[in-house]
């Protein structure tokens, strides 16, 4: 392949989610970035987040936002970790607030909203439940940093070692950016799966490109799967919004039975409690959510009122399904976003800091990527001078993973079910070079990883998937030369 297009910057930040957007505000004057989208620059999850960003800004210290987190996520957590970006919730706000974002308020108060597992309403959001898509409309246009849209990152760029930059498309052409550090930003892996909420696009790519770079990889058997998803002629429609859960939508059957009455928090249980008592009752009969007594529902609600107008249902009692939400696993980093490889940081969704364990608290992930991203960008003063030189690259492989992937992993998962899936992905062969090669090739590998991920989860094994990943090797399931990073001279 021959590469057409060669940029370098000091920093090249993959992604333009929250994440992305907070590491370029904080950088340090003086220092370059250029930023990459795989789509355009608001084709993201950050966009669509609905309920707000989780803070204890109004509150005396963060003490039970920092209960509440630890709580939700049943083990798996770093509490420091929890402590520090918790602690960290209300400079985040006055971050937001000073880069001109407006949140909801009513006669100079901040309205508050309420999500499961929060013993306290402590989200902030904007434009009822349009928080994501106004905060990043607000923030994107203060970007100092040139953004290059349809630019798919297929690979990093290694020289002993260390990662330089990554190579991949811009526009169907082929391109390399020569960095001297390279931020993964690249959010969750809901587009790999058939019944999502996310953005087509977030395929988790930053994890396969991370794990062919040698950067540890942990806890992708923990997927949280929203409660809600807008289910109309079987199709999935979308996130329906859990604050709307807050202002006292309830969970029933057919008949109007709550299903969620005997648990001590209700409707507003942890978010994989709900998940799990929603997938028992459709295994027997639909499951709607009921908004017909939410005050100021359309005010407050528009994105959920507007869908339903489109679909041409009634918003009092819509037909309800868990469906695949958001990645508590991910890229191993320290508190400044640093993976295990020299060069190469990882901050928001694609990250793993220990925050989230087992069950993410509702809006802590926005929380995360305002925090971690100023995280990232004051580790980036220390940045050492490097140089690069001459650069060859292997072409890689493969096809569309998702049926198989949605098949297999779920509310409920089977591990022989799961293992047969990882047996035949272990079967599939080289294609040609190309673009969709290797959009397919990351697409295989981030696979193996959740699926990897699923069964060490259900068979207890408490390894890393870098662990994992090694017997995987032996066992030939990336032995076929997939793992390309390593190969450049
Ligand atoms: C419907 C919905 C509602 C949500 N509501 C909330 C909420 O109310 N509160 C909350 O806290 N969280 C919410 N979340 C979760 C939250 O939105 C995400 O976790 C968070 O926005 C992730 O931000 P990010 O910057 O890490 O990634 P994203 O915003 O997903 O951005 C990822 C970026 O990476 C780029 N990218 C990916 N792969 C490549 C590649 N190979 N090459 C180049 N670019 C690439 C994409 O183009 C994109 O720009 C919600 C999520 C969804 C889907």
């Amino acid at each position: 392949m021959s590469l057409h297009k060669r940029l370098e910057t000091d920093v090249l930040i993959i992604g333009t989610g929250l994440a992305a957007i907070s590491v370029a505000l904080h950088l340090p004057s003086g220092m370059n970035a250029l930023l990459v989208s795989k789509g355009t620059r608001f084709e993201t999850n950050s966009v669509r987040a609905q309920g707000g960003i989780a803070s204890a800004y109004a509150e005396i210290d963060h003490r039970g936002h920092f209960e509440d987190t630890c709580q939700a996520a049943k083990g798996r957590i770093n509490r420091s970790v929890v402590d520090y970006v918790t602690r960290s919730g209300t400079e985040a706000m006055e971050f937001l607030l000073r880069q001109g974002v407006l949140f909801d308020q009513s006669e100079g108060e901040f309205l508050l909203g309420r999500e499961g597992a929060h013993r306290l309403p402590r989200i902030y959001h904007c434009g009822g439940d349009e928080t994501g898509k106004r905060i990043m409309e607000t923030l994107m246009p203060q970007v100092p940093f040139p953004i290059l849209e349809q630019t798919h990152i297929t690979e990093l760029i290694q020289v002993n070692g260390q990662v330089v930059g990554a190579v991949g498309y811009s526009e169907g052409e082929p391109i390399e950016i020569v960095a001297r550090a390279t931020i993964l930003a690249t959010g969750g892996v809901g587009g790999l799966f058939a019944a999502s909420t996310n953005d087509p696009l977030i395929q988790g790519d930053g994890i396969a490109l991370a794990f062919e770079a040698g950067a540890t990889i942990r806890d992708l058997g923990y997927i949280q799967h929203h409660p809600t998803v807008l289910v109309h002629a079987g199709r999935s429609e979308g996130l329906i919004t859990e604050a709307l859960r807050g202002a006292g939508a309830t969970l029933v059957t057919k008949n109007g039975d709550r299903i969620m009455a005997d648990h001590p928090m209700q409707d507003l249980a942890a978010r994989d409690e709900v998940a799990k008592r929603i997938h028992e009752v459709r295994k027997r009969e639909p499951v709607y959510l009921d908004t017909s007594n939410v005050v100021d529902r359309t005010k407050r609600f528009p994105t959920f009122v507007e869908k339903c107008e489109k679909l041409n249902i009634n918003p009092d009692l819509v037909e309800i399904a868990p469906g695949i939400h958001f990645l508590m696993g991910g890229i191993e980093t320290d508190l400044s976003g640093r993976t295990q490889v020299e060069g190469l940081y990882a901050v928001g969704e694609t990250a793993s800091i220990g925050l989230h364990g087992r069950n993410r608290l509702a809006s802590n992930s926005l929380l995360e990527c305002v925090v971690m991203g100023k995280a990232v960008a004051e580790q980036l003063k220390l940045l050492p001078e490097r140089s690069v030189k001459q650069i060859k690259r292997r072409p890689g492989t493969l096809r569309s993973v998702t049926d198989r992937l949605s098949q297999v992993i779920g509310v409920e998962m089977d591990v022989r079910q799961i293992q047969e899936s990882l047996d035949a992905l272990k079967d599939w062969t080289l294609d040609e070079s190309g673009q969709e090669a290797e959009e397919n090739r990351l697409r295989h590998v981030t696979a193996c990883l959740l699926l990897e991920g699923a069964r060490s989860r259900l068979t207890g094994e408490d390894e890393s998937v870098e662990q994992v990943a090694v017997t995987a090797t032996t066992g030939g399931i990336f032995n076929r030369g997939y793992r390309t990073v390593g190969h450049h001279e």
